[in-house]
């Protein structure tokens, strides 16, 4: 009877990635705050049929720590836990983005354990087909909303959409792509919204597994050779994580990725500002709304309320 019960509770799948936690103090605040306002704001309960399912990539150390920050809602049945341990994770994740991996890193050989920035590109052939959306989340994060807002943003993808991701709200890819804009005078590459493409940021990322399964173009482009020549063609250099492969994918085909609204990733970093940078920095940096997530970048405080 349990087991009927169990099947007909709707899901909804939140990923976070909670490494190297043991002794970083700063770690562990960050993910009780952002754990806690999410607890607190989501309607998604099981007095409606559906509950929360939070999946951790956590070291034994971080498993132990996360365990006990969770552990009154995990008691209370409003909330569903699974642990994914980063080294079998990576060897999963290798083989699937390694072509790619190859092609960024600096000078010599894709390093391994570098594997695990790529997973949100791969995570649709790590979870199983029965899990169709995944949102996955930065750990200095603060809830203002209800997190079934950002999955009701899966309806609004159009056809061609994979990925809901943010734009980055500092100059970073005004600075990373200072060539090719410089040889493509009026491009849109690296300019501030609203009508450039100033990149994105990954704290918050909304997965559409189904879609990027289905995806014969996104498919094709986890391929080593397409990346080298389109990281040719925006003179791309540096070690990439999966924000900065999303943000040249897009400069590419923008028809992979819904832009959510910056109140949905409001990021307080202003690293950039004082590193020549003053003059355009708020173009890039203004986010007018009530704010829905504050994302603590850069180490950066989250204000209170
Ligand atoms: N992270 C982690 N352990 C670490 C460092 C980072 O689990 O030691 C995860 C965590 O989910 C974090 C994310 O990686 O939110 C990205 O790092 P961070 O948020 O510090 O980067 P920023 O947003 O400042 O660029
Ligand atoms: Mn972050």
């Amino acid at each position: 009877e349990d087991s009927k019960k169990d099947s007909q509770i709707r899901e909804y799948h939140v990923l976070q990635m909670f490494t190297k936690a043991g002794n970083n103090r700063g770690l562990i605040d960050k993910f009780k705050l952002c754990f806690n306002s999410m607890m607190q704001k989501s309607s998604i309960r099981p007095d409606n049929g559906e509950i929360l399912h939070l999946h951790l990539v956590s070291d034994p150390d971080s498993k132990a720590i996360a365990e006990g920050i969770v552990d009154t809602w995990l008691k209370k049945g409003l909330l569903k836990l699974s642990f994914h341990d980063p080294v079998q994770l990576t060897e999963t994740l290798y083989p699937i983005v390694k072509p790619m991996q190859e092609k960024f890193s600096a000078g010599a050989n894709a390093y391994y354990g570098d594997s695990i920035f790529f997973l949100s590109v791969g995570m649709h052939k790590v979870f199983p087909s029965d899990t169709k959306h995944i949102v996955q989340l930065d750990c200095d994060l603060k809830f203002r909303s209800d997190i079934r807002e950002l999955f009701d943003m899966f309806d609004h993808f159009e056809s061609d959409n994979v990925i809901g991701i943010a734009e980055e709200q500092q100059p970073v890819y005004r600075h990373t792509f200072w060539q090719y804009r410089n040889e493509h005078k009026g491009t849109k590459v690296g300019d501030p919204p609203p009508n450039g493409q100033p990149g994105f940021n990954s704290g918050v990322l909304l997965l559409d597994l189904d879609k990027m399964r289905g995806s014969r173009l996104y498919n094709s482009l986890l391929n080593g050779t397409v990346v080298h020549t389109m990281s040719e063609e925006f003179h791309f250099k540096g070690h990439l994580g999966d924000q900065d492969y999303f943000t040249l994918l897009s400069y590419r085909y923008p028809q992979l990725f819904h832009v959510l609204p910056c109140t949905w990733n409001r990021q307080l970093c202003t690293w950039w500002q004082d590193k020549g940078y003053q003059e355009v920095f708020d173009f890039y940096h203004d986010c007018a709304g009530e704010i829905n997530i504050y994302h603590g970048n850069c180490n950066t405080p989250i204000p209170d309320g």
